[in-house]
């Protein structure tokens, strides 16, 4: 007879952990079950491209340390893969054939690599660059001098290329658009990033999409481009994009227009099934519906208060927005929210420092909506703070872009208020530390 389980979980990234440390934090008795497919216990899979340039070792790569799941009390099925949800039955079959019932289900399946239908391309070892399994495959693959070409110039393709020019590969980016990183970065940031990888040896070809690609065994092949150019390669690393992975909750017959919807409360449409994570369509405080943030911190909270909620607590979803903190070469690169506006219904301001330092606010009305900032982020938090709280910045808008813009711009009922907050939230840490939570 299947075992009944209080709380199912099937992920086991920054979704599922921070769900499970919510629930926890609830219901210290009702069982934890998770599954997650890959072989090892929760890592940073933005940590990939530092592990394979050498910055990180593997003991690095972990989100939690080695207890976390016997800690927890949650009963860990490490490397299996739920294969099927039958909701109504309450029930999960993975593929090793073990069938679980549950009372609350948390899908947390993340994202999957796209995969352009290039001819040519099935009959090539490539690489995605999405996981440790890919990580440790670029490592073997550019052990000896080899020429890499990605496909694809959005976060994953170029910190692939990142991490293989560390390894002392000759490293050529092909990207459809016209610039770097074209949904993160504005043009201007796009081009610095373009010089600090040009000036670290990566060839970028923009405006240009592969269209035919020819196997010379061992991975090895040639690209042809859509202008006619052909570029010979040893590894082909595909990083055109991502999709929310929902085949399990599809075929649970959960609504999955966008990625898995879910309400204010990372409820699923069917009874006791919650989703969080980059396979989730949920509300971004920004554009005021639901979008797909693929990010960690965005997952972390999603799963935190689907946690929390599985758990009984009725807490909703404050929402996210698409906050990305992310270093190329060296140049840090801070963006938040909408960094390039759809239509002329809102006010740019951007200024380029003596230093280089690139600041850009983007603001609908009143209210910062957008951000980016491109070398010293260091004080560039609070503009993300004032996106996400949607505050009105009209007293302060004259200062948003001053590297030293701080607390003491605000005025000072906000200030008081965020002072607060923090002592409060100070104090509730450590009544949970002395409680040994
Ligand atoms: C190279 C790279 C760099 C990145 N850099 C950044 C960055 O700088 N900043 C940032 O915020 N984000 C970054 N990201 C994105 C970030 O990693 C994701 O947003 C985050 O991992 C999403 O977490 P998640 O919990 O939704 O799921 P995922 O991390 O996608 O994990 C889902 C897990 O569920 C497992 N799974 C799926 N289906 C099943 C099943 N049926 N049964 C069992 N297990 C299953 C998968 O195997 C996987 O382990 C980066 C990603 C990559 C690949």
């Amino acid at each position: 007879m299947a075992a009944t389980y209080d709380y199912a979980i099937v992920g086991n990234s920054a979704a599922a952990i921070n769900a499970c440390e919510a629930i926890r934090g609830v219901d210290r008795e009702g069982s934890i079950i998770l599954f997650g497919e890959e072989k090892y216990r929760c890592y940073s899979r933005p940590l990939i491209s530092y592990l394979v340039a050498g910055q990180i070792e593997s003991r690095g790569m972990y989100y939690r340390p080695s207890g976390f799941y016997r800690s927890m009390g949650v009963e860990f099925r490490k490397g299996t893969r739920v294969e099927e949800v039958h909701a109504a039955r309450k029930t999960l079959t993975t593929d090793g054939k073990e069938k679980v019932k549950w009372r609350r289900l948390l899908l947390a399946t993340g994202f999957k690599p796209f995969i352009p239908p290039v001819p040519g391309l099935e009959e090539i070892d490539y690489l995605t660059f999405v996981s440790w399994d890919d990580a440790r495959r670029m490592l073997a693959r550019t052990a000896r001098p080899a020429r890499v070409l990605i496909v694809g110039a959005g976060l994953i393709g170029m910190k692939a290329a990142e991490a293989a020019r560390a390894r002392g590969a000759a490293v050529t980016v092909v990207e459809k658009m016209e610039r770097v990183l074209p949904q993160a970065l504005d043009a201007e940031a796009s081009r610095m990033v373009w010089e600090r990888c040009r000036e670290a040896g990566i060839d970028i070809v923009t405006g240009q999409g592969v269209a035919e690609l020819e196997s010379r065994g061992n991975g090895k092949g040639r690209a042809v481009l859509e202008d006619g150019g052909e570029m010979d390669f040893d590894l082909l690393v595909m990083a055109v994009g991502v999709r929310p992975r929902v085949e399990l909750a599809e075929g649970a017959g959960l609504d999955c227009s966008r990625g898995i919807e879910v309400d204010g409360h990372q409820r699923t449409s069917l009874e006791g099934v919650y989703a969080a994570g980059d396979a989730v369509n949920a509300m971004d405080v920004v554009l005021g519906r639901p979008s797909i943030n693929a990010l960690w911190p965005v997952a972390a909270l999603q799963g935190k208060y689907a946690g929390l909620n599985m758990a009984g607590k009725e807490v909703p979803y404050p929402g996210c927005n698409s906050m990305n903190a992310v270093e190329f070469f060296g140049l840090p690169v801070l963006s938040a929210g909408i960094v390039n506006p759809p239509d002329d219904g809102y006010e740019v301001i951007s200024r380029r420092s003596d230093a280089g330092d690139y600041r850009k606010v983007v603001l609908r009305g009143e209210v910062l909506v957008g951000m980016l900032v491109a070398g010293r982020i260091e004080r560039a938090g609070i503009l993300t703070s004032l996106i996400q709280e949607r505050a009105n910045v009209r007293r302060v808008k004259n200062f948003l872009l001053e590297e030293a813009f701080g607390h003491i711009h605000l005025p000072r009922s906000v200030r008081q208020e965020r002072i607060t907050e923090t002592a409060a939230g100070i104090m509730k840490a450590e009544a949970a530390r002395d409680k040994g939570v």
